[in-house]
């Protein structure tokens, strides 16, 4: 597959998005729509990627395939598995063993991230002072779910 061939043009017919790390050795691919996008603030993810807030485009597991090189992986607690590039460090996933059926994708590694703008901010107990919220979105102290 070339990397780059625009995937533009098939945008009508097709769900199909694709994204990568910064130095090109991981590519991933995803099908269907996301289930959900969101961005965190957790301290978890503010280490993980080095950025104040983090968006996640969430995918059922068996959508999302990688189609090139092969993802580094850190337990970042009991439940979370991050990966990431090991050439360059991109942060790419995260998968919690509470959700085993998804995978989060750090949303600013696709390669058309406004497709996939988030819908909630999670996790504002963690969020930095000078991080602005966006107050037209749903907005949960922890996550989602709670
Ligand atoms: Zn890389
Ligand atoms: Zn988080």
């Amino acid at each position: 597959m070339n990397p780059t061939t625009p995937i533009m043009m098939n945008r009508l017919n097709s769900p199909d998005a694709e994204g990568g790390c910064l130095c090109g050795a991981v590519r991933f691919r995803v099908t269907g729509q996301p289930l959900a996008l969101s961005r965190c603030h957790c301290e978890s993810c503010r280490r993980a990627v080095g950025s104040a807030g983090v968006g996640w485009s969430i995918f059922r597991r068996e959508e999302v395939t990688v189609v090139r090189g092969s993802l580094a992986q850190y337990r970042s607690s009991a439940q979370a598995l991050r990966t990431f590039c090991g050439n360059c460090g991109t942060s790419i996933s995260y998968e919690s063993s509470d959700e085993p059926a998804q995978v989060a994708l750090a949303t600013a590694t696709f390669d058309e991230p406004e497709r996939f703008s988030p819908s909630r901010e999670v996790w504002l107990e963690h969020k930095l002072s000078w991080e602005l919220l966006n107050q037209s979105l749903m907005s949960y102290d922890r996550g989602s779910s709670e």
